[in-house]
């Protein structure tokens, strides 16, 4: 039959009777709401067929998304039932419908001129939801051709021609066709079988615009993609749209988009060249870098964020020597990148897989190389731990100072440093020749007898003690924890040694053997010291060893801890008070003798020698003002001027480089050092200045400042402030009756 639709292509709205309406439960429905087929008398909606995709519509209220031909009737797919009987309102999706008329039209039209001009036959065409095509007989289609055809369209659709459709029966035709044959005439153009819904005049396609040609996967057939009326409206507004996008992001004339962006493509690739160049000569530099510390480090750990996996091969095939761990890195700070292990075979043997793991990526080595593909460069610290960074507090690996570095400390700063601290910085090695390397011993070797940081053992003489029972703790994470959220109080009172009962019997069992070779050693002691001391004289019960329970020799109890802690922190304020004395007893010296000097001499000596004294008075007044301690100026200055760094203040690196030994810690005299250019100023004031920072930065209060405890205190508000810092010549550390004291003392003396 031929529907309505047909009929009458530009109807919107009918009205049909209900012939069949049946339930289907065909699973290979396109739509999930298709669930009723319905059969109408007649209707306005297209069934697929002839290239045309069907219509949408409704039927009352409910929609049609599908509508199929089968024999000759048109079945519509709904979600709900309709009775058989009723008489419904069809109405059309008339947006979709027209634009279906323009395509199919044009297509014949398009068909026709490319058979008329060239006697190239069509064998199909493809109506698609963006762009249209028919297929051509002819291997390939030329630019000349496409323009011709495209004029020809267009040039008809001006003139107007009529479009109409003749149906009638015929004979002869194949079985499987049913009705009247329909033949769609142009004007003057074209005939063409077709049950599709058409225009009524060429002039409703408003225009025809060819786009460009494919070949087709059918040999010697050429795919030929057109646009038709409202489609090549929609078409160039999205290109206008486009268009304007580039013109701001290039800030060039449509005209040049093309030339500039070909500059640009040109610009990147030669900025790339660069870049490979660049970062090659930085992995040499950097190799450099390693290769000049003196004596070399056991592991190494380099990170660049805009380097690639190319930077790390070059850095390792500067290095070339695998007595070094190297942990290279490149990628996102936080998330992916590429990391290279090299060094001792067996090292990255046992690290690798443990190391990306904790990156969340995957690798693999072989020999003393291991790559990766990391998924959290954020872990990357606790990936460093893992391959051996030495654990803090137990060891330190002297790196090294310039011969220089070392004079000025010993020379500047001795007098500022306790007496008994002293030896750290004369034992501490000078880098002299580039022979003068030392080759790091195996990553695996245990460290146990490397000395003690920061001179503990001589003002504690159970220093050992004390460091064995901080590390048996510190073994367990749990207690680990509690230390580190416990506040000062919690600590020096002594109430954190309760959490001991909280701590694994393994570990208990370690401080119980902990004590007893303590007690072994004080028993020791007693019997070498009877010894030595005449026989009349009475046996001194040694009142300096409560730094652990005499009651209980057999097991290290919370009692043990609590003594522990108070005697340690006695010691720690006793080493503080006596070097707060010194340095008076140092600053009333100097006075004392200037004022004996001044009293040694009469007239016109006197006077010029006031005089002097007065002058250099000013001179240290008029002095440059100092910066408060560890605050961000004065730590600028020290980068600046004593590092010689160039670029930006960069506390990461600034830690590393303060590390002098290399430990992951800066301990006393490395926070001492920083002051060498302040104490050009005023050198006194180092030891103030270092309790300064201490008080603020080492938060857990162990006498280290750790690299998690700088990084917290330089994101601090505190930390951009300058408060200045009130020198000595301000604030005398001690009173004028004590000045006094001591020139009587001095005189009553030397009489
Ligand atoms: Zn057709």
């Amino acid at each position: 039959m031929v529907f309505k639709c047909q009929q009458d292509s530009f109807m919107r709205e009918f009205q049909s009777r209900v012939l069949v309406c049946e339930k289907v439960s065909d699973p290979n429905l396109k739509n999930d709401g298709d669930r009723y087929e319905v059969i109408l008398e007649d209707t306005i909606l297209f069934p697929e067929g002839g290239g045309q995709p069907c219509d949408f519509g409704f039927l009352n209220d409910i929609p049609v998304k599908q509508v199929v031909r089968r024999a000759d009737k048109a079945v519509h797919y709904v979600e709900k039932p309709l009775s058989v009987g009723d008489t419904v309102k069809q109405t059309i999706n008339w947006e979709r419908r027209f634009d279906h008329m323009q395509q199919h039209s044009g297509q014949h039209l398009i068909t026709a001129i490319v058979d008329r001009e060239f006697k190239i036959p069509t064998t199909s065409w493809w109506l698609g939801e963006e762009v249209s095509q028919i297929e051509i007989e002819s291997p390939s289609f030329s630019q000349e051709q496409i323009q011709k055809v495209e004029d020809i369209c267009n040039e008809l659709i001006r003139s107007g021609k009529n479009v109409t459709v003749n149906a009638r029966s015929a004979r002869g035709l194949p079985n499987d066709h049913v009705g009247d044959i329909r033949v769609i005439n142009i004007e003057d153009v074209d005939n063409n079988m077709c049950c599709g819904t058409h225009v009524s005049n060429l002039s409703q396609l408003q225009v025809i615009k060819l786009l460009h040609t494919e070949k087709s996967k059918r040999k010697g057939n050429t795919l030929l993609y057109f646009l038709v009326g409202n489609r090549v409206l929609k078409r160039l507004t999205n290109c206008l749209k486009n268009e304007q996008q580039l013109t701001v992001l290039l800030k060039c004339n449509p005209s040049d988009h093309a030339n500039l962006v070909e500059k640009l493509q040109k610009n990147v690739k030669s900025l790339n060249k660069n870049l490979q160049t660049v970062l090659k000569e930085l992995a040499s530099y950097e190799a450099d870098k390693l290769k000049k510390l003196v004596p070399q480090p056991k592991y190494y750990f380099l990170h660049k964020k805009e380097a690639d996996p190319d930077f790390m091969n070059t850095f390792i095939r500067e290095i070339a020597n695998t007595d070094i761990f190297l942990f290279l890195s490149v990628g996102d700070e936080k998330t992916t990148g590429n990391i290279v292990l090299y060094g001792p075979e067996r090292a990255v043997g046992d690290l690798g897989n443990q190391i990306s793991e904790v990156l969340e990526g995957k690798g693999s080595g072989k020999g003393n190389k291991y790559q990766a593909k990391v998924n959290k460069m954020a872990n990357r610290k606790k990936a460093e731990q893992i391959s051996g960074m030495p654990s803090p507090k137990a060891f330190h690996v002297p790196r090294g100072v310039s011969k220089e570095r070392k004079d000025a400390i010993l020379n500047k700063l001795s007098k500022g440093i306790p007496f008994n601290t002293h030896t750290f910085w004369q034992d501490l090695p000078v880098s002299q020749t580039e022979n003068d390397t030392c080759v790091a011993p195996p990553v695996t070797q245990k460290k146990e007898d490397e000395a003690e940081v920061g001179g503990l053992e001589d003002y504690m003489e159970y220093h050992r003690y004390l460091k064995e029972v901080v590390n048996a703790l510190e073994s367990d994470p749990d207690f680990r924890k509690k230390l580190e959220k416990a506040d000062e109080h919690e600590i020096k009172s002594g109430k954190i040694a309760e959490e001991l009962e909280f701590v694994s019997h393994h570990v208990r069992t370690r401080l119980d053997e902990i004590k007893r070779v303590e007690l072994e050693r004080l028993k020791q002691l007693m019997e070498q010291k009877k010894k030595l001391e005449q026989p009349n004289n009475s046996i001194d019960e040694d009142p300096l060893h409560n730094h652990l329970d005499h009651s209980n020799p057999h097991t290290f109890e919370i009692e043990d801890l609590k003594k522990l802690i108070a005697k340690t922190t006695e010691d720690l304020a006793e080493a503080d008070k006596l070097r707060k004395e010194e340095f008076k007893q140092y600053e009333l010296e100097k006075e004392y003798k200037k004022q004996e000097k001044l009293n040694h001499t009469n007239g016109e000596e006197r006077a010029t020698l006031e005089k002097q004294m007065k002058e250099m008075e000013e001179k240290h007044k008029k002095h440059e003002r100092l910066h408060e301690p560890g605050h961000k100026a004065q730590l600028e200055e020290v980068w600046e001027e004593q590092d010689q760094m160039q670029q930006d203040f960069d506390p990461k690196t600034f830690f590393m480089l303060h590390d002098i030994d290399g430990n992951g810690l800066w301990d006393q005299e490395e926070v001492k050092a920083l002051f060498i250019k302040e104490l050009d100023k005023m050198y006194e004031e180092m030891e103030r200045m270092r309790e300064s920072v201490y008080k603020y930065m080492d938060r857990n209060h162990d006498g280290f400042i750790d690299f998690d405890e700088f990084i917290y205190q330089t994101k601090t508000n505190e930390f951009k402030e300058d408060h200045g810092w009130k020198a000595l010549d301000e604030q005398k550390p001690y009173t004028d009756e004590e000045l006094a004291e001591y020139i009587r003392q001095h005189h009553a003396n030397n009489k």
